[in-house]
């Protein structure tokens, strides 16, 4: 897993429970019990951000916590790219290690200029026990599955799962392909609580 930029920023705010988390308290650190699920990288506006692992850009959006975020999914890996200025791809590009992908920025941040890198195991059930220390290492981070098994747990459509695994419709067919028993339903109608989907 690479560094997401070219020369090696230092780290402002590390994973974890930090002086910074233990102070502000804010949302996004309590829904974390408290621990800043990614770590900070300090850096000007504007410079290089690059994809730390090959994968499926699935998001793009301006959120309240992280402002304009980006995220790649590799298998079941999530890895998501924080507090951008700009963006270098779209919704379901599939990027290589390395690629560029956006430029750094300041939005929404509530300190200097920083790049907010984080990464998730969508493989644990629950949301809270999914980010993981990024270890910037030859290879992939040895929470990596090619494949892993999603539950449903409310009202999703073949529709929504291939937008948000995949970044666009057109993912609705390698989900077909992957889940032959799904080709019988309507992709829009709400999978019934409890269908298990294969995501590769
Ligand atoms: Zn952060």
């Amino acid at each position: 897993m690479t560094y997401p930029t070219e020369k090696k920023y230092p780290i402002t705010q590390d994973y974890g429970i930090t002086e910074t988390t233990k102070l502000r308290g804010e949302e996004i650190y309590s829904f974390f019990d408290k621990k800043h699920p990614g770590i900070d990288i300090a850096l000007p506006i504007g410079t290089p951000v690059y994809a730390s692992l090959g994968g499926i850009v699935v998001s793009i959006e301006y959120h309240r916590g992280m402002g304009k975020v980006l995220r790649i999914r590799t298998g079941n890996l999530l890895h998501i790219y924080g507090h951008l200025d700009s963006f270098n791809k779209d919704f379901g590009d599939i990027v290589e290690e390395g690629e560029l992908i956006a430029r750094s920025g300041d939005t929404v941040s509530w300190t200097a200029p920083h790049l907010h890198f984080e990464i998730r195991d969508l493989s644990v059930w629950e949301v809270q026990e999914r980010p993981f220390k990024p270890e910037f290492k030859d290879g992939l981070p040895v929470q990596y599955k090619k494949e892993f098994e999603y539950v449903c747990n409310h009202n999703e459509a073949i529709i929504d799962l291939a937008i948000k695994y995949y970044g666009r419709e057109e993912g609705k067919n390698q989900l077909l392909e992957n889940n032959s028993f799904l080709r019988d339903i309507h992709s829009h109608k709400p999978l019934e609580i409890g269908t298990k989907v294969l995501i590769i």
